[in-house]
């Protein structure tokens, strides 16, 4: 069996999605959430299903993808795994995060991240009970200075994207890397089938093709896009142009 558990945070968690993957024998979770309450009702969810935790995978170095883990991951030898790049960022981050976040967020921020302790490489994998996810290191590009995708093979295909993709508005357009993230969709595009589920950390899961993917990606977009052409700020070719509308 293979079956994928969503936990939507709500608006004190910013809206971010984590997800359990449950096997027939063990769990796997894709990130984790923002806040010690977020975290405490994911904690219930592992919970609840009664299977191991096998593994964490984690697509980039933001606060609402990491800092959960700290409330529930089962035992320091639990394997944690990320690319290189978000393992540094998240422990060049964590403090200047705390100084800006903590006075906000108050009780409810996460005092001590939990670092990945397995690294991976552009393009291995991780199998868990003949589960196979590979990881795309993708680098600047996403919402974030470091980013990746797990893919996980079977039918359908899913790919957990992170932020790579958001739910209606991309607003971490404004930290710049525009050119960066177009190109990376274009590489995680061309690495996914057609039916590949894109699971997202906002919203429901679709694939590439569908409105409502495509709406995301290019409706959020275009109106932001074209002051940057037009300004040689951003440099597309026309099927790129194309595709977002711009
Ligand atoms: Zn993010």
């Amino acid at each position: 069996m293979l079956e994928v558990h969503v936990h939507s945070s709500q608006e004190a968690g910013i809206f971010a999605n984590a997800y359990i993957v449950e096997t027939d024998r063990s769990l796997i979770s894709i990130d984790a959430t923002l806040t010690v309450d977020e975290a405490r009702g994911f904690r219930d969810r592992l919970a609840n299903l009664r299977k191991p935790l096998k593994a964490v995978l984690i697509t980039h170095a933001h606060p609402d993808h990491v800092a959960g883990i700290t409330e529930w991951l089962p035992s320091n030898d639990t394997p944690i795994y990320a690319v290189r790049k978000v393992e540094q960022l998240m422990k060049a981050t964590e403090e200047q995060k705390r100084a800006q976040w903590g006075p906000v967020f108050k009780d409810q921020w996460i005092a001590r991240w939990i670092y990945p302790n397995q690294i991976v490489k552009h393009g291995e994998s991780v199998n868990v009970d003949d589960h196979v996810f590979r990881v795309a290191d993708t680098g600047a590009g996403g919402d974030c200075d470091a980013n990746s995708v797990w893919i996980l093979k079977g039918n359908p295909e899913r790919a957990f994207v992170g932020d790579l993709i958001f739910n209606g508005t991309h607003s971490y357009l404004a930290d710049g890397h525009i050119q960066a993230w177009l190109n990376n969709l274009r590489y995680i595009r061309s690495l996914l089938t057609d039916n590949t589920l894109c699971i997202r950390a906002t919203g429901s899961p679709a694939t590439w093709r569908s409105s409502n993917c495509k709406k995301d990606i290019c409706g959020s977009t275009a109106g932001r896009l074209r002051p940057l052409l037009a300004a040689n700020l951003l440099s597309m070719n026309r099927k790129q142009k194309n595709w977002c509308g711009a």
